[in-house]
């Protein structure tokens, strides 16, 4: 059953600070003393980071598999999880409720508590296909991501940028992430996108097992998509992270971001946030992707959502962030 944190949201702050710190340690009702970070496919990155995450934080807690970064910040909005994993472009499309979010409007709700690793926008096709460009792609059989997923808002911006449609591809797939190298290898599509840290089993696989590649995607519309924005920037794809003869994959890409909703409990998100920090040579550990996490990079790239409370409190004792500025009180 879904853990409810909206039922601690109405119900702790009655009780005051000093017991919602008591149900978080474990002693008092079982309500706020659990988190869950939604995360998406289990081919990804995602979800290793939230059950890296679960196993630093001491209070119960599930890594909960899901569609991807759209679906996460919906699930955030309708109070459905605490803490998700998204994409800095979805991040910042839902927080001004632009692109893919334009329907729902902004999200005045949405915080940031931490920038985590980068995730480039990775295109791979069948050698076969004749597929050595974006551009190449028009009139293939691409997988565009499952609906939900943030390769697919990536894509979807992308295709805007090149003036495309999903039209354009013949057809567009959409399927998940951890389904899309097996039917590449078996030749049902041409091409897949995912946007994702590095290196993923699940494109070392296609690489592998049916000899595909990893594609460039640049060009003009790229230019413009990345330039004056803190959410999308150019990104390398490192040589012989997948075989030897693999060369360095010039793409741009997101940063996965680590979000929350205003209404969660301070305390719980401090204590995330202390776990992550606290032990991030650990955190490090479990993916190469995390390598070069620093908190200098961690609370200034990619974030177009306010910091969550309990963050801003973590940053601020760490100094840093500046504390908050003295509040001037109107002359009598
Ligand atoms: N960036 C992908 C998404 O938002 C998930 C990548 C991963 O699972 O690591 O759906």
């Amino acid at each position: 059953m879904p853990y409810n944190w909206k039922v601690s949201r109405h119900i702790l702050p009655r009780l005051g600070r000093a017991v919602s710190l008591l149900v978080l340690l474990g002693t008092g009702p079982v309500l706020a003393s659990e988190l869950v970070i939604a995360t998406a496919s289990p081919a990804g990155v995602y979800h290793i980071t939230g059950r890296a995450l679960c196993s630093l934080v001491d209070i119960p807690c599930e890594a909960r598999t899901s569609d991807g970064s759209a679906a996460n910040l919906a699930a955030l909005r309708d109070g459905e999880v605490p803490v998700a994993l998204a994409q800095s472009d979805l991040q910042h499309f839902a927080v001004t409720g632009s692109a893919g979010f334009s329907d729902q409007g902004p999200a005045p709700n949405l915080r940031a508590i931490a920038a985590l690793h980068s995730e480039p926008f990775t295109l791979v096709a069948r050698r076969d296909s004749g597929i050595t460009r974006f551009a190449d792609l028009r009139g293939h059989s691409v997988n565009v991501g499952n609906p939900g997923s943030g390769q697919r808002g990536t894509m979807m911006t992308l295709l805007e940028a090149w003036g495309w449609s999903l039209r354009d591809f013949r057809p567009a797939n959409e399927l998940p992430a951890d389904q899309q190298s097996l039917e590449l290898c078996h030749g049902n599509i041409d091409a897949m996108v995912y946007t994702v840290g590095h290196p993923n089993p699940s494109i070392a696989q296609a690489v592998r097992l049916c000899d595909a590649i990893l594609v460039d995607v640049g060009g003009e519309p790229v230019e413009r998509l990345v330039t004056g924005v803190p959410y999308l920037t150019r990104a390398t794809i490192a040589a012989g992270l997948y075989g030897e003869g693999q060369p360095a994959v010039e793409t741009f890409g997101a940063r996965a971001t680590l979000v929350t909703s205003a209404e969660v409990d301070e305390a719980l998100v401090y204590r995330l946030v202390a776990a992550l920090f606290d032990n991030l040579d650990a955190f490090k550990t479990f993916h190469p992707a995390y390598a070069e996490l620093s908190p200098e990079t961690m609370i200034t790239e990619g974030l177009s959502a306010p910091f969550h409370e309990g963050a801003l409190r973590y940053y601020r004792e760490q100094g840093w962030l500046p504390d908050e500025p003295p509040t001037t009180e109107p002359m009598p």
